[in-house]
């Protein structure tokens, strides 16, 4: 299982990895996009932490929930309303919970993700965040009968690959979209957002 104080702690965590992985994040977006996506995730979660204290006693849910709307309305760009959404959906299933097993752990994943393919429309090989959702996913659903950290260490590697496998990919989503052709050979922002964020949900059950 996985309770709430590690679902609090990861949140604190990616806070921290969002402020040491600013810069990187941010030169990935400066060769396909607008140069921010770094500076985007930074202040969003840092907006998170500071906002943590005051319901890190609440069910996973609000706790979740909360994320995503301070997500919303401080991340601006494309990535605020896709987070944003990502994390208000994903509260949808484990209100008033204060743990989860594998299986309820990876229903709220998916209703986040979910909530993302809704609102951004993105198909797995657009080269978006969605491409290391999926591998997260499907590594995910292949074994239910394993401990949490078995499952998350497991998907932590192929999110990974899948990570790497948009820098092959010619962007159909998204700013970087508008190279057409010269999107090939970058890896994606987001997609490497996504990888930073679910690494450290793996962590905090270390
Ligand atoms: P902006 O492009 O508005 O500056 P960011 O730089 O913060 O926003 O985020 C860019 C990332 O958002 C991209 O690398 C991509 O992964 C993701 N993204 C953009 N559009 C979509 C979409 N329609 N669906 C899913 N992800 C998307
Ligand atoms: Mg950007
Ligand atoms: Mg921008």
């Amino acid at each position: 299982t996985i309770t709430k104080q590690q679902i609090v702690q990861w949140l604190e965590d990616s806070a921290d990895v969002f402020q040491n992985e600013q810069d990187f994040l941010t030169e990935l977006d400066r060769e396909i996009g607008d140069a921010d996506h770094g500076l985007n995730m930074n202040r969003g979660f840092q907006k998170v932490k500071e906002k943590l204290p005051s319901v890190a006693d609440k069910d996973i849910g609000t706790i979740l929930k909360t994320t995503g709307m301070t997500l919303l309305s401080s991340i601006g760009g494309a990535s605020g309303p896709l987070y944003g959404t990502f994390f208000i959906r994903a509260a949808t299933s484990v209100m008033s919970k204060e743990e989860l097993n594998l299986v309820e752990l990876t229903k709220m994943l998916q209703d986040g993700m979910d909530g993302i393919v809704q609102r951004g429309k993105a198909e797995v090989g657009d080269k978006t965040m969605i491409d290391t959702w999926n591998g997260i996913m499907t590594s995910l659903k292949q074994d239910q009968n394993i401990s949490v950290y078995d499952a998350l260490n497991t998907a932590v590697a192929n999110a990974e690959v899948a990570m790497k496998s948009t820098i092959p990919m010619q962007a159909r989503k998204g700013r970087a979209s508008y190279l057409g052709e010269r999107s090939i050979g970058h890896q994606d922002p987001g997609a490497t957002s996504t990888y930073l964020l679910f690494t450290a949900l793996r962590n905090a059950l270390a």
